[in-house]
């Protein structure tokens, strides 16, 4: 016998396991254990047991048949297998042998008879059959053997029709999947195309066309909600056919809204048949449908801060120009099947997406809009329309610094009304400020678009010209001078000169002042000359 041998039992309970375990480990041999046959006989071939202890009753397969397999492993086959049992069947033993065990104790044991018996199979002991019970047993046992394979083989054939099905579904859950990723893909892509369009109306346009491509549907029509008139405006259509619906508008009761919103958004109607509101389906035969959805697009309603907003930073007072409700009727069409529950959740996750985008792109738009007339209103002489004088003097800084930067020189014009306050005394504040405002314009229509006509002060203007020489600005004094003479203003026959005139100074950057002060005062020194040579006169200023 070795010095310590290895000791394999083959047990389920794991009690009765650790039990084993401290019994053979006190006597000095080594212990392995394994709860099933199968894990049992993967041991057995890795650590080649000495001793291989087996219950006969195991989860996955009997004692029986643990045995048969192992002793049909080669470096197993001289092993001893000793089978260990409480079962009082009838010739327990001797089926046991037949199997192929060398062995046979009886639970529950008792130690040191328990000890003594193993020592005698590791020492070679093997029990066995008498040639006659040998052959007797086997054929029982071989007999026993077929009837539970062929119960396992029944098994086993259900077990698997079952996995077939299992599989089946999955397989068949599993495209669905694909197609559910497909679709939410597409329709992402979908919102994305829409968020990318320049104006939210734009948005509103394209819905219906593209709602038909998503979802596969027969008509959309995108409605403008008019509460005060109770009706539905229809706005952009797709699959049908435009004459039919151009002027007609169509009733919305008040508690068709109502439903709406109680509905939190959408009506599906499955079938016409189904429909229990009278509003309802007055509705679906005004459109001539059978299965429909009817859902809000935006709802500004519940985000009364869009509104709010709205108002007060853009001053918008006229209801039309504010945010309107829309709602979208969608008509799956009489042919085909109904619209499945998935279907329409991700319509209405869609729809929502789409409401959102509009929102935003519209407050975006207004803000910007607002934002770009009040930045153009800072500059602007509100009078006079052309820039102030606040705007003047940030330009003059800049063209002096740009003009520096390039060595390009540059010009300015500084011009003054003739005998303007004779005018106001004539003809009242009224019609001057008409001069003013005719006078602008010419001005504005007379010079380019780089150019910078400012008003300075009062009836006196000043005109940046970038890139201009002293001679060309020159030129261009002499011909607004001669265009003012030409120009009719009413009364103005009543002017000391006969006529409505005006005088300017010309000066140019860098020769008449290298900085702003004193350009701008040469330019007015220039101006002071031509009033003092008696009016309607260009001067140069002249150090
Ligand atoms: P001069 O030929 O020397 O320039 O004589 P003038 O009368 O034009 O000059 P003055 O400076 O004596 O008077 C300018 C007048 O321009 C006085 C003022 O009532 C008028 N004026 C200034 N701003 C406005 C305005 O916004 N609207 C109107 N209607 N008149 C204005
Ligand atoms: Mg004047
Ligand atoms: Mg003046």
């Amino acid at each position: 016998m070795k010095k310590n041998p290895k000791v394999l039992y083959i047990e389920d309970d794991a009690e009765t396991r650790s039990l084993m375990a401290d019994i053979i480990r006190y006597r000095g041999y080594q212990f392995f254990e394994a709860e099933r046959g199968i894990e049992g006989i993967r041991l057995a071939k890795k650590v080649l047991p000495d001793l291989i202890l087996i219950d006969l009753r195991l989860p996955d397969m009997d004692g029986y048949e643990v045995t048969t397999l192992l002793k049909s492993i080669d470096e197993l086959k001289d092993k001893p297998i000793v089978a260990l049992t409480a079962e009082s069947k009838k010739n327990v033993k001797e089926l046991t042998l037949a199997a192929g065990c060398d062995g046979f104790i009886n639970k529950p044991i008792n130690v040191n008879e328990f000890l003594f018996k193993i020592e005698e199979y590791l020492s070679g002991r093997r029990d066995k059959l008498s040639t006659q019970d040998q052959q007797q047993f086997l054929q029982k046992y071989n007999v026993e053997l077929v009837q539970k394979l062929s119960k396992k083989i029944i098994q086993l054939e259900t077990i698997n029709e079952d996995l077939s099905i299992v599989n089946k579904e999955l397989s068949q859950s599993k495209d669905e999947l694909a197609r559910h990723n497909d679709r939410l893909f597409y329709l992402n892509n979908l919102a994305n195309f829409l968020r990318k369009r320049k104006t939210p109306e734009e948005v509103l346009k394209i819905l219906p066309i593209k709602t038909i491509e998503g979802f596969k549907v027969k008509r959309c029509i995108l409605f403008r909600v008019d509460l005060s008139k109770n009706q539905l405006t229809p706005l952009h259509y797709s699959g049908i056919e435009l004459k039919r619906f151009k002027y007609k508008k169509f009733p919305i009761p008040l508690e068709l809204m109502l439903t709406l919103k109680q509905k939190s958004g959408l009506i599906w109607v499955r079938n016409n048949t189904d429909i229990f509101d009278l509003q309802l389906e007055k509705f679906s035969k005004s459109l001539k449908t059978s299965s429909f959805i009817l859902s809000k697009l935006n709802d500004l309603g519940a985000r009364s801060d869009t509104t709010q907003v709205l108002k007060s930073v853009t001053e918008l007072e006229n209801e039309e120009d504010l945010p309107q409700k829309y709602i979208l009727f969608i008509d799956k069409g009489t042919d085909g099947e109904p619209m499945e529950t998935y279907e329409v959740r991700i319509l209405k996750s869609f729809i929502q997406t789409v409401g959102t985008i509009y929102e935003n792109m519209l407050l975006y738009h207004h803000l910007l809009e607002t934002y770009k007339i009040r930045e153009q209103q800072a500059v602007t002489d509100e009078l006079t329309n052309v820039y102030n004088y606040r705007y003047l003097m940030r330009e003059l800084e800049r063209e002096i610094n740009r003009a520096q930067r390039f060595k390009m020189p540059f010009s300015i014009i500084m011009i003054d009304i003739d005998h303007f306050k004779n005018y106001n005394d004539i003809n009242g504040h009224q019609m001057g400020d008409d001069v003013l405002k005719k006078f602008s314009a010419l001005l504005k229509e007379n010079t380019r678009k780089t150019d910078t006509v400012a008003r300075y002060g009062g009836e006196e203007f000043l005109i940046v010209l970038p890139g201009v020489k002293l001679n060309r600005a020159t030129e261009i004094a002499t011909k607004i001078q001669a265009l003012v003479e030409q120009e009719h203003f009413p009364n103005q026959e009543k002017q000391p000169m006969g006529t409505l005139t005006i005088s300017s100074g010309v000066a140019s950057f860098p020769q008449h002042g290298e900085d702003m002060k004193s350009l701008l005062l040469s330019v007015d020194q220039a101006l002071y000359s031509a009033k003092h040579q008696g009016r309607n006169k260009v001067v140069v200023f002249d150090r």
